[in-house]
């Protein structure tokens, strides 16, 4: 096992776009690998090589927690290729710690990537999959969900983690049900 750390906001790594990953070596094996135990461990439904400090272009998700591994998605260098609908999700992140808010994204996605066997393929996803791969192509470009929320919304969350910080209180990652 090797559980990583998961950062969480304001870490200013979160923020740093991620670069295409050139070679899928024994690094980005090992770094896939990681992803999927930290995923399964948090629990999340989704987790990108930016939140534990990586800053190559790996996500992993798996939407079905009632049948873990059966549904597992490793992507390396993903891109949404094409983006349909539009569905209004509750989202979290085990990197903002205890919030929650709606966010509108595309209800239909088509995401072409690589996967650690060095294949590219092409997935779809729909509802919560296409709002798990949206979320988690955000994290490689530096973008959390509170950035796609009002400003109003964004501040009084920003508000609430500097008095946090400000009290010494821990901004580690809670166990919800299904954050990505
Ligand atoms: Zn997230």
């Amino acid at each position: 096992m090797a559980l990583r750390k998961i950062l969480t906001y304001p870490a200013p790594e979160l923020k740093g776009p991620a670069h295409t990953v050139h070679n899928i070596d024994a690094t980005i094996n090992q770094l896939v690998t990681d992803l999927v135990e930290t995923m399964y461990a948090a629990p999340g439904v989704g987790l990108a090589a930016t939140q534990v400090g990586s800053a190559e272009r790996v996500i992993v998700l798996d939407v079905d927690h009632e049948n873990p591994g059966k549904h597992l998605v490793k992507l390396i260098n993903p891109v949404i290729v094409q983006a349909e609908g539009s569905i209004v999700w509750e989202e979290g992140c085990l990197s903002v710690v205890d919030f929650t808010a709606e966010v509108t994204r595309a209800r239909q996605v088509l995401v072409k990537g690589w996967t650690p066997e060095e294949k590219e393929i092409e997935i779809e996803g729909t509802d919560l999959f296409a709002v798990a791969l949206q979320h988690e192509i955000d994290h490689l470009d530096g973008k959390l969900f509170i950035d796609r929320i009002s400003r109003l919304k964004r501040d009084l969350y920003r508000r609430r983690v500097k008095k946090w910080l400000r009290e010494g209180v821990p901004l580690e990652p809670k166990k919800p049900a299904v954050s990505i």
